[in-house]
């Protein structure tokens, strides 16, 4: 559990992403997926990128993924998040087949690979955030 002193930089909870927030929260991953052509999609919208329709719901994603790209993190942008360097700030693929911006978390950085098997990991950082990151498969 991290320390709750340190000044982090919060999500803005819009109205649009308040059921990603709340799920993770609960320690489950939802996606967005278009109800009219069934393709999932992320980053949250209003509409959906293929085929226009407003018509999303949010859905349970498997939680399961690969890693995409990553790179390591030794001076981060914001202060807060020093005490954590050096850390693995990546894009995960989820099964899905949408792509997420994350951090891995449970191997050291210089472990990670390309196309490695993630699976979700909730990271409860304040009582009210709960930030989506990814731990090597079947750890
Ligand atoms: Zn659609």
């Amino acid at each position: 559990m991290a320390d709750y002193k340190k000044p982090l930089p919060r999500p803005e909870n819009i109205e649009l992403t308040k059921p990603f927030w709340a799920a993770a929260k609960r320690h489950e991953l939802v996606v967005q997926r278009c109800k009219h052509c069934s393709n999932w999609i992320f980053y949250p919208r209003e509409q959906c990128p293929i085929c226009f329709s407003q018509e999303l719901e949010w859905a349970k994603a498997s939680g399961r993924g690969r890693v995409h790209a990553y790179t390591v993190v030794y001076q981060p942008a914001h202060p807060a998040f020093q005490d954590e360097a050096p850390y693995t700030f990546a894009v995960v693929q989820l099964d899905e087949g949408v792509r997420m911006a994350t951090n891995i978390v449970g191997i050291p950085p210089d472990q990670v690979k390309v196309d490695m098997p993630v699976e979700v990991a909730f990271d409860d950082v304040t009582p009210e955030w709960t930030l989506i990151k990814f731990k090597p498969a079947g750890t």
